[in-house]
């Protein structure tokens, strides 16, 4: 017996999500198609509520519900050091090192050539903007330890170190081929404090 055409079409939209294969979709929607309806409800208007909220900072582009976000607006922070990351998810883990206390820059992805990303399709332009504008001392460039890391690594101490501003990368610690947003604190901690010039 085929699935009734409104379960397929949820399936269909689940599928869609990152890391969820047709099983997961699959059993993602029967449990929730089981779930007393307060519970869908309750489901529905977490994901409305955080949608009507959440805008994205103008400064370093994290999600928010405050622009600047509550980073950005810490008078405690150092401003004078900047940590560049790939995804507000690299973001949350470098954050929760209690080591650094800079401030921060989403670039909203990585130079992949092969997969037709290049400098204009991550925000490269508004990191040199930035960089220009405010009294910013040295990046610590946090992309990924996998290829685009790296290329997008040294495609940007290229283009930073002739504005005069110390670029560094991030220490040993993450795993070749790691993601920023997998490792635990202790790790990036390290990985910071033993972070190279470029
Ligand atoms: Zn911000």
């Amino acid at each position: 017996m085929n699935r009734p055409q409104s379960v397929e079409r949820m399936i269909e939209v689940f599928k869609k999500l990152p890391g969820v294969g047709p099983k997961m979709a699959e059993r993602l929607c029967y449990h929730i198609l089981k779930l007393p309806s307060h519970e869908i409800d309750r489901l529905i208007d977490s994901i409305q509520k955080a949608r009507q909220k959440i805008r994205i900072c103008s400064v370093c582009y994290n999600m928010t519900e405050t622009d600047p976000c509550p980073i950005c607006a810490d008078s405690s922070k150092n401003r004078e050091i900047l940590c560049v990351v790939e995804t507000p998810q690299d973001l949350i883990a470098v954050s929760k090192v209690k080591d650094y206390n800079g401030l921060y820059f989403i670039l909203g992805g990585a130079l992949s050539p092969l997969d037709g990303i290049g400098p204009n399709d991550i925000r490269i332009e508004k990191l040199i903007k930035r960089l220009k504008s405010d009294k910013i001392n040295e990046v610590i460039l946090a992309t990924d330890m996998d290829s685009k890391g790296e290329t997008t690594a040294i495609y940007l101490a290229q283009l930073i170190k002739p504005l005069g501003i110390k670029v560094s990368r991030l220490g040993y610690g993450i795993p070749v081929g790691g993601d920023i947003e997998y490792a635990d604190e202790v790790t990036i901690s390290r990985a910071i404090a033993g972070r190279r010039e470029m």
